[in-house]
């Protein structure tokens, strides 16, 4: 889906990429380097809120969004191996979940050594790099981030030292209550290196009075609320958990004699490891010398996996939520949307990349033939030159190009996987028929109307800038000049997902599953007071 905040993975390939993967049996048929990588990470560009009031700004891809702190992390325990080197493939897989900044820590048993810098993956981390992160276990993290607090000091993992020695955390996801607990915390004295939510944990370990580190950690975490997947790095351990919602993915993982945990099991492929389990909701996995420990940390009142992570957010080659292959749901949304849906055309094109396997399912299901009516410049990255005045208003152009064989005088069905905003969509639409002489242009959206905001993980344009939330479907319809338009219905989309009543689908709902602190609720009034 291309337009704003929800939108806009593009696969790049970072040029330079010379890191070897340890020359051990498992990686003799793994992947020898990046080059001959056969799944490149995507990238999500930056985009700039409207708020920001510089919209229409060519800056990195040239759309404007408001997503960030979408992350990717990933932890290794491996008694004998490189781990520094596979937290970086594993951190390269996920790199669609985070570009601004990327950092990994490993401990050598004695001590806690970091290396994190702004960019991605491939661009941080040099030979020199990871041989400064020596060690047994390494966690890593990707992070995702607006262009306001895209500052080398929020790009984690965050390191301290405790009473109980060192320890370093990686957190995806969205604490809800951080901003009332941070405050309590300064007010009594702690002084912040950051200003991301994620270093309250810290301090709330720091200051708890348990003996027991795990126990410190529990401590901490039952002060918080929100989405937490998180994983914390000691001397001689890796602690992974996750919040009792289980809201964001995390995947336990095996290679060897060694475990991995990640955000999605698309880092395990690279690294040749295999997919076990999840790490559950509300549950602590503990890693060290004597092997894995499980212990159940957090109560759960509820289950709320993100529904997003479906439709938009993990890769289609993960499997997330208990084993589900993220490709095959996206490919039945589309099924059903064309049942739901029918409309008679000549073809099916998706918005790339997102799009393409929900457009599969439709056009199996419909009968009508599938094609890549869209091409998209997977190199569009970081440009800061601005366009002559006369093209300065290219904006999708610089990503999307249509196939004018292929659409040339053909009544087009283009499937997407959501609406935000709409304007790209408009644009989409424009471009298919002017500059790709369709005759008549669908749009087919494969999840319901996005009508609210997330405050777990995602951070979204305010509830009044999602276009479906002020408008109606045929509203919508008119603006982006398409000549139909059909959304997934939400119950269509409940009938696909597995146990839905185990996921959050707030953004089309409104049903919110984790309370907010009051200020949030007050925004989130105030959002609902404006439409
Ligand atoms: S509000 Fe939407 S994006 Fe946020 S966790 Fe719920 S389903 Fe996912």
């Amino acid at each position: 889906m291309r337009n704003g905040f929800f939108s806009d993975k593009q696969t790049t390939r970072p040029e330079r990429v010379f890191l070897r993967l340890p020359f051990t049996q498992r990686q003799k048929n793994s992947i020898k380097t990046p080059q001959e990588a056969e799944n490149p990470p995507q990238r999500k560009e930056t985009f700039l809120s409207s708020k920001n009031n510089i919209d229409n700004k060519f800056r990195v891809g040239g759309l404007n969004t408001g997503l960030r702190d979408k992350c990717g992390i990933f932890a290794i325990y491996d008694k004998g191996g490189d781990v520094a080197r596979i937290s970086f493939f594993g951190l390269y897989s996920l790199q669609h979940r985070g570009q601004e900044g990327a950092g990994i820590c490993s401990s050598d048993g004695k001590s806690l050594h970091l290396e994190k810098a702004m960019g991605l993956v491939a661009e941080i981390f040099s030979e020199k790099k990871l041989k400064r992160l020596p060690g047994h276990a390494a966690i890593g993290h990707n992070r995702y981030s607006t262009a306001g607090s895209s500052v080398l000091k929020n790009v984690q993992p965050f390191l301290a030292n405790f009473a109980l020695g060192s320890i370093a955390v990686a957190h995806n996801g969205n604490l809800v209550n951080a901003d009332p607990v941070r405050a309590e915390l300064e007010a009594n004295g702690a002084i912040f290196q950051s200003s991301s939510d994620s270093e309250v944990i810290l301090h709330l370990i720091a200051r708890s009075r348990k003996e027991d580190p795990y126990e410190r950690i529990i401590d901490a975490l039952q002060h918080m609320r929100g989405a937490f997947s998180l994983l914390f790095l000691r001397e001689d351990e890796l602690i992974a958990v996750r919040d009792p919602y289980g809201v964001r993915p995390l995947a336990l993982g095996k290679l060897d004699d060694s475990f991995v945990v990640g955000s999605e099991t698309c880092a395990f492929d690279l690294i040749n490891a295999t997919y076990i389990r999840d790490i559950e909701p509300g549950e602590m996995v503990i890693i060290n010398k004597d092997g894995v420990r499980s212990i159940p940390a957090l109560k759960s009142p509820r289950l709320a996996h993100c529904v997003f992570e479906f439709i938009y957010f993990s890769r289609p080659d993960s499997y997330i939520y208990n084993h589900t292959g993220v490709n095959t749901i996206r490919n039945n949304f589309g099924r059903q949307l064309a049942k739901d849906s029918p409309v008679d055309a000549d073809i099916v094109i998706p918005v790339p990349d997102s799009g393409v396997p929900a457009a599969i399912g439709y056009a199996a299901e419909s009968g009508i033939p599938f094609d890549f009516g869209l091409i998209r410049n997977h190199y569009v990255g970081r440009t800061f030159i601005e366009p002559r005045q006369s093209i300065r208003h290219f904006g999708v152009k610089i990503k999307l190009n249509p196939i004018r064989d292929l659409l040339d005088n053909k009544r087009v069905i283009v499937v997407d996987d959501s609406i935000v905003r709409g304007t790209t969509s408009k644009k989409i639409v424009k471009m298919i028929r002017e500059v790709g002489g369709a005759k008549e242009v669908h749009m087919r959206i494969s999840s319901p109307p996005t009508i609210g905001p997330c405050f777990y993980g995602i951070d979204t344009p305010t509830r009044q800038e999602l276009i479906a939330s002020t408008h109606m479907v045929e509203e919508i319809r008119k603006y982006i000049t398409a000549d139909s338009l059909a959304y997934m219905d939400i119950d269509g989309l409940r009938s696909i997902i597995p146990h839905p009543e185990n996921f959050c689908t707030a953004c089309f709902d409104n049903k919110y599953p984790i309370k907010f602190h009051r200020d949030k609720t007050s925004q989130m009034e105030l959002a609902l007071s404006t439409n």
